[in-house]
């Protein structure tokens, strides 16, 4: 936990600096789509979908798996000392890509605009993302690796307790994550959405808005770093449903599906998978 409270303590007061503090970040625009950058060798007479059962997985052929995330999510994933991506779901898909014998490449962008660069920028993506009907339009998901539930952070000195008294609220959130979309749904509710839920926090402590709905264990940690000024609540209270985190990836490519599902299983079996729940999740 000490190491995140640090990292973050460091984000926040350098976007105060550059941002003022609280001050709302403009929504960002959905990622271009750009010509398939991976495997420039693909034929092109073919969709997508028949180039995989012609040639094989697409996103496998150069042998690097180029992966998109996030890193504004502890402890799933942020940004380490070494300024570069760290966090369970790193050490999860770089354990993955050692048993499936490819090169892991981290892209760190923004989470709204991952799903939409599967399969143009990004070959897979790994980011505390739930699995979720509208994104199944989209992309494919592997099994669920980890089940969770969104929390909401409020005011220490809150009434706030029932699904009830979320109505009519001014809510933060991540711009287009589960917890957006529930936001959204709450009767009355005005959402402010940010690129980073630790600034929608921000903006709870500055009084702009009156929650923050977010993830439970980026909640707890983001929680953790005003320990006196707000408490994390658990969604169940509210009525929220359990959401399963999985690895989402391009339509139709069974065998990048298959070979990471078979991955994650011996990660399981072989003790792996515990160790790096003990190492990022619990052990914070
Ligand atoms: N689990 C949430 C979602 O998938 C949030 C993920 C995130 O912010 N990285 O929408």
């Amino acid at each position: 936990m000490k190491k995140y409270l640090a990292l973050f303590m460091a984000t926040v007061m350098s976007a105060c600096l550059l941002a003022g503090c609280g001050a709302k970040e403009e929504a960002a625009a959905p990622a271009a789509p750009e010509a398939a950058t991976v495997d420039e060798t693909a034929s092109e007479d073919q969709t997508a979908d028949t180039a995989e059962a012609a040639t094989g997985s697409e996103a496998l052929a150069d042998g690097v798996l180029t992966v998109g995330t996030n890193a504004e999510f502890p402890p799933f994933e942020f940004v380490g000392d070494d300024g570069n991506p760290d966090g369970f779901d790193m050490a999860l898909i770089k354990a993955v890509g050692e048993k499936m014998g490819v090169e892991v490449q981290i892209e760190n962008m923004e989470f709204s605009s991952l799903v939409s660069s599967i399969g143009n920028k990004i070959d897979v993506a790994i980011a505390g993302m739930t699995v979720t009907d509208e994104r199944k339009e989209v992309v494919d998901f592997s099994d669920s690796y980890y089940d969770a539930v969104q929390y909401v952070i409020v005011p220490a000195d809150s009434a706030i307790a029932k699904a009830e008294d979320l109505n009519g609220k001014t809510i933060g959130v991540q711009l287009g994550t589960t917890g957006d979309f529930i936001a959204q749904d709450i009767e009355g509710s005005t959402v402010s959405s940010y690129n980073k839920a630790v600034d929608a926090v921000n903006d709870l402590l500055n009084g702009r808005v009156d929650l923050v709905i977010v993830d439970k264990n980026p909640a707890q940690v983001f929680a953790g770093m005003y320990p006196d000024d707000v408490v994390a609540l658990d969604g169940a209270q509210f009525g929220f449903e359990v959401e399963n985190y999985a690895i989402a990836m391009p339509k139709g490519d069974a065998e990048l599906a298959d070979a990471i599902n078979k991955a994650v299983k011996e990660l399981k079996e072989d003790g792996t998978f515990d160790k790096l729940v003990a190492e990022y999740i619990e052990g914070n």
